[in-house]
């Protein structure tokens, strides 16, 4: 790395599943949990792991940002040890192989497509659970909730995406 190159780095992260009923339809949908947090729901991701969808766009932003490969690559959706796997474990060993090169994290900001549920009232659950598994200050993290205007698959429930940056800074010594 040159003398030059600024101590920061940014990365991208974006994910999607598809929703399917929880009962009662050929495909399961397995229970609806964003940033960790369970939200009541008539239906659910279609998903080899817990399919965290929010959780999985902050899992590869921060991944990226530090050109590591990315959660499709270091947890294969084909690798029954990951079936049914909390996303959060995930997270936590992206943010400690980043940590362990020498970056911090500076802040986390993410947007969730959705429907229904609305994100609204479990946004700050959300922002504090992230924190939490992040070792961030509260300040650190922000969760924004949208739907798709009830136009195509993400809008018409079908599915539920994400979208995060993540800003890394070079930790001292
Ligand atoms: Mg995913």
């Amino acid at each position: 790395m040159s003398n030059q190159a600024p101590n920061i780095r940014v990365g991208h992260g974006f994910d999607l599943h598809r929703l399917a009923p929880l009962t009662g339809s050929v495909e399961h949908g397995k229970p609806l949990v964003l940033g960790g947090i369970r939200l009541v729901s008539e239906a659910g991701p279609i998903a080899h792991s817990d399919g965290d969808a929010l959780l999985h766009a902050i899992t590869d932003a921060i991944l990226g940002a530090a050109a590591m490969p990315d959660i499709g690559q270091l947890f294969p959706d084909t690798d029954p040890k990951w079936a049914g796997a909390a996303s959060e474990g995930f997270l936590a060993e992206a943010a400690a192989s980043v940590k362990k090169v020498g970056w911090s994290i500076a802040n986390v900001d993410a947007t969730v497509i959705l429907e229904r549920p609305k994100l609204g009232p479990h946004k700050e659950d959300i922002r504090k659970n992230i924190a939490r598994i992040l070792g961030l200050h509260v300040s650190q993290v922000n969760i924004k909730g949208k739907t798709h205007e009830r136009v195509d698959a993400v809008g018409e429930g079908r599915a539920v995406e994400a979208h995060a940056v993540v800003l890394l800074t070079q930790s001292r010594g």
